[in-house]
């Protein structure tokens, strides 16, 4: 052995022993966003073209068309930034016409216990309806909250008022901005925001407009510098319920551009560049029988197909274009998966929980900016 290569195996010996140390020295840091029941099926085909035809679902079907159908590439039209940045550089999970599968594992297929899987590694099978009430369990962002490293540094912002029970904010103290609620104005940003967020209309009593959540979520970035931010966006969802599919199609259009914004701002904040992963998600598919309705609902047994959803990530310990696995990713599978890219040992909170997603590169790569 040459002198040098014996330094360079000192040295690798060196990093294998100050391991779990060199990860909290990089400073890792964890965005996970949900996109409300935005089904697989919209992110991988693009808009569905019967659908987007049928006055029945649509106002001005020539225009959603031209938008959304009659495009190089429907999936590309439709979400641009999770097929152009985050397949390419990162992982897009779920597309089961290429032989991808991503699910949820609890047997409910509809919000609270979806949230509850994706955010607690595991499936209460207490949880039966979204009017559960406040949870008892302890989410990944609670446990984070609670630990010294983190402390302070875990926010969530959310549209559906019902996060304020899944992430438990009465117990947890994790600060939790969600629904029509209008946190303390700290920011001229912030002031702006709940002046427009109170004057403007509103669609549904529990769940804000994603405009709202979004400016919120990208101020608490940049005036909380969280190590770890829950961003969850709901108008996908609550358009389709409403069988409109025009206004669903442009919920997820705009929805991905939040999802790049949130993305260029964290690339741009030397806090965030190169040591943050963004994971998304959903909580749910849609149905997917022969029902033309079928689309606009979800929930077991009804509505076949909505277990049913998508799984992504980008960051710096995450593989690109990993290759469908050939098991199927489980949303119980996201709270180790941010564990993980956090340089954590998610066993530490749950070892019940789903273990990460294989998606990561390999050991000793993972510190690589
Ligand atoms: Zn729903």
């Amino acid at each position: 052995m040459t002198l040098r290569r014996l330094l360079i195996a000192a040295f690798a010996l060196a990093l294998a022993a100050a391991g779990p140390a060199l990860a909290r020295d990089l400073d890792h840091r964890l965005v996970l966003v949900t996109v409300d029941g935005l089904s697989w099926q919209e992110v991988f085909r693009g808009a569905d073209p019967v659908r987007a035809a049928d006055k029945t679902f649509v106002e001005d079907p020539a225009a959603l068309k031209a938008r959304f159908v009659e495009v190089p590439d429907r999936p590309r039209a439709l979400t641009p930034f999770l097929h152009d940045v985050v397949a390419r550089q990162g992982v897009l999970l779920g597309d089961r016409d290429h032989g991808g599968c991503a699910a949820v594992t609890n047997d409910m297929w509809f919000s609270y216990p979806g949230y509850n899987e994706i955010l607690t590694g595991r499936v209460d099978p207490a949880i039966k309806s979204n009017e559960h009430g406040l949870s008892k369990n302890v989410t990944v962002l609670e446990w984070l909250n609670g630990r010294p490293e983190f402390r302070g540094k875990v926010r969530a912002v959310a549209s559906w008022n019902v996060f304020d029970d899944i992430l438990a904010a009465a117990r947890s103290k994790l600060p939790v901005n969600a629904g029509w609620g209008t946190p303390a104005s700290r920011t001229p940003t912030e002031v702006t925001l709940a002046r427009l967020q109170g004057q403007t209309p509103r669609r549904w009593a529990g769940v804000r407009f994603d405009l709202f959540t979004h400016g919120y979520a990208l101020e608490t970035l940049k005036h909380d510098k969280p190590r770890v931010l829950f961003v969850s966006y709901g108008e996908t969802d609550d358009f389709a319920h409403e069988g409109l599919y025009d206004q669903t199609l442009i919920a997820a259009r705009r929805t991905d551009g939040f999802l790049g914004e949130l993305w260029a701002a964290l690339q741009a904040d030397p806090a965030y560049a190169g040591k943050t992963t963004l994971i998304v998600t959903t909580d749910h598919g849609r149905g997917t029988d022969e029902r033309t309705i079928a689309w606009k609902s979800h929930g077991k047994p009804q509505w076949p197909g909505s277990d049913q959803t998508w799984i992504a990530a980008i960051g710096p310990g995450i593989a690109p274009q990993t290759a469908p696995s050939k098991d199927c990713a489980g949303a119980n599978q996201v709270a180790a998966t941010g564990l993980q890219a956090l340089g954590l040992d998610w066993k530490a909170f749950d070892p019940a929980a789903g273990a990460p997603l294989p998606i990561f590169k390999a050991a000793g790569r993972v510190s690589q900016p």
